[in-house]
């Protein structure tokens, strides 16, 4: 997830606020302001509850925080980098850039997060005896505090996949029959379970207990069951791709332009006269770089017969793939980078592209074909 606003850096993670987090600050603040405070602890003044409220608002997210920094720090241990956490409106995401390679580095990475906000509850549990009088808005966010991570900690530890207990689930799955792919299924369809169970809940408690409350565990519910989905899918996918070859999916008689043509020869030669939006750039069938439609339209059309292709390729980074990687390596590389296209570099020759396009036509004629 893409963060809106950047805030520190911290171990040489970036933490960042989606904005939607913004949202969940302002209906937690009032939540605890006008509902959970007054309730719990009456006799406060109204500026009182918002104070208390407000930073108890944003205490939550120094506990995600926390959490999240849990997962980084033991990823970062394990060689899986992650540069950086956003929090968004259900809580914080690491930001992974690839997923664990062994079953007890994912159980290692996972159970950090909940065992740190347990933890944290505890602490804060302790804290908040501390205080003589227990009705102090101090006394309050303590034990408010220690509740709140002890939330954090359990539903996480829930086992359905993406949640921290799903992934605990699939490391012990995956660990006992090295199958990532049934491993990965199991887990999404808890998780799915459990995402229809929130669903449920929050229904029943919007409509019999606070219409609030209710919506926020249906969405959570929502959000759990559909990622868990897409988490089934996309494993199923890659399983599936793995069994094919980027060879298989080459063009014999690719298009490339030279470094050295004009940006109107580009457009006439190849853009005009194929479907693709991006071409390699290849000299003596050697790879230099790739060239786009959007690199394109960065010239004036009136200097389109004076500009090299050569000054608005793109050189670095160049995403590329042999033509004896698997399909699914390719489809990683496309998501994670979030481009189109990946170069086919052929030993150094220019082996042409392989696009979003080409691996969806593959899907789709797969499953048209009945084929896997
Ligand atoms: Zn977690």
């Amino acid at each position: 997830m893409k963060a809106s606003f950047k805030l520190f850096r911290i171990f040489g993670i970036t933490i960042g606020i989606h904005y939607t987090w913004i949202f969940a600050v302002i209906f937690f603040s009032w939540t605890l302001a006008a509902v959970y405070f007054p309730l719990s602890y009456p006799g406060w003044s109204t500026v009182v509850y918002w104070i208390t409220g407000i930073i108890g608002a944003l205490l939550i997210f120094v506990s995600v925080l926390l959490h999240e920094m849990a997962h980084s720090l033991v990823a970062n241990a394990r060689g899986i980098p992650v540069h950086s956490i956003t929090l968004f409106l259900l809580g914080g995401a690491s930001n992974m850039e690839d997923e664990p390679k062994k079953p007890a580095a994912e159980f290692a990475m996972a159970i950090v997060g909940p065992v740190t906000s347990l933890v944290l509850a505890a602490i804060f549990w302790g804290f908040s005896k501390l205080p003589a009088d227990a009705t102090t808005p101090l006394a309050a966010i303590l034990s408010y505090m220690s509740l709140i991570n002890m939330y954090i900690g359990i539903f996480n530890l829930l086992p359905g996949f993406p949640l921290d207990g799903g992934r605990v689930l699939r490391s012990i799955i995956w660990g006992s029959t090295g199958n990532l792919t049934k491993a990965t299924d199991i887990a999404g369809l808890v998780g799915q379970i459990f995402g229809w169970i929130f669903i449920g809940l929050g229904i029943f408690l919007m409509i019999s207990v606070s219409f609030i409350s209710g919506l926020w565990i249906a969405f959570i519910g929502w959000f759990l069951n559909s990622s868990a989905d897409a988490s089934r899918k996309e494993i199923t996918l890659r399983e599936r791709l793995s069994h094919v070859k980027v060879r298989e999916l080459m063009n014999p008689g690719i298009s490339t332009i030279s470094p050295e043509a004009s940006v109107e020869e580009l457009v006439r030669d190849i853009f005009r006269k194929q479907q693709g939006r991006a071409v390699p750039v290849c000299k003596d069938d050697k790879l230099n770089g790739i060239v786009t439609i959007t690199d394109v339209k960065k010239v004036p059309q009136d200097k389109w017969s004076e500009t090299q292709v050569i000054s608005i390729m793109t050189v670095d980074p160049l995403y590329t793939v042999a033509p004896d990687d698997n399909l699914n390596v390719a489809l990683v590389m496309i998501a994670k980078n979030d481009v189109n296209q990946v170069l086919i570099d052929d030993n150094g020759r220019c082996g042409g592209l392989l696009t979003r396009a080409d691996i969806i036509r593959l899907i789709q004629m797969n499953r048209e074909l009945g084929l896997n």
